[in-house]
């Protein structure tokens, strides 16, 4: 049993420019920062919006910046990705947007989980849409989240569960189409990992009956 085998049953600027791809009503007003600040995080998704390339990811990627920004969720600095690599996304889906300040409150990646985020990287990777560059560094940042401790919408700095079940089922259509019964998408990952290996973590003979079904299938709020 490797790392991810052994997570399976735990919960686990603003001047507007001329690119061709801009689209500011591609993000949305914010209805819940999810972090104390959340003046801070209206502030700079306010700032992120007018630079929006009119990508679906845009919007999920303009709130974890700005929760990460000022200090909420759990994701790592960069959104937990190599900076050149943070830089390209930026310039992807914010094209000609600076920050005023790095992405980085002081949080690194525990190297001792590497091999449960890559594992977790490669699942999704596997099912991608191919739509989109973005669904690579997607891939990054949803398995970076799930090392943090709380629902996974949180963790990654989204203001509601349904902006990560609309990114699941974007990015990796064919694994969120595999979460027929809404399990939280954190269990959900870790599980289909141990099924992958032959790892049946489940004590219940079906998930109706189980004693642990509010932790897998519970509200996320
Ligand atoms: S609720 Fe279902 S998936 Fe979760 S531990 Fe029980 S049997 Fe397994």
């Amino acid at each position: 049993m490797n790392g991810s085998a052994s997570n399976a049953a735990r919960p686990a600027g603003t001047h507007q420019g001329t690119h061709a791809r801009r689209c500011s009503v591609a993000v949305a007003a914010p209805a819940r920062p999810g972090v104390a600040d959340h003046v801070a995080v209206n502030a700079l998704f306010a700032k992120l919006a007018p630079y929006a390339t009119g990508e679906p990811n845009d919007q999920p990627f303009a709130c974890m910046i700005a929760t990460l920004c000022a200090g909420g969720g759990a994701l790592p600095d960069w959104l937990g990705l190599d900076p050149a690599a943070f830089g390209c996304l930026l310039e992807h889906h914010f094209s000609g947007f600076r920050l005023d300040s790095p992405p980085c409150p002081g949080r690194m990646p525990d190297p001792a989980r590497n091999d449960e985020r890559r594992e977790l990287v490669e699942l999704m990777l596997m099912d991608k849409a191919g739509d989109s560059p973005s669904e690579v560094w997607m891939a990054h940042v949803v398995a970076a989240g799930c090392m943090g401790s709380d629902h996974l919408w949180q963790d990654l700095g989204l203001w509601r569960r349904a902006d990560l079940t609309a990114l699941m089922r974007r990015n990796f259509p064919a694994l969120a189409a595999r979460n027929v019964k809404d399990m939280k998408w954190k269990r959900f990952l870790y599980k289909q990992l141990c099924e992958a290996e032959g790892i049946y973590v489940c004590r219940a003979p079906s998930c109706e009956v189980c004693t642990d079904y509010h932790a897998c299938f519970g509200p996320e709020y």
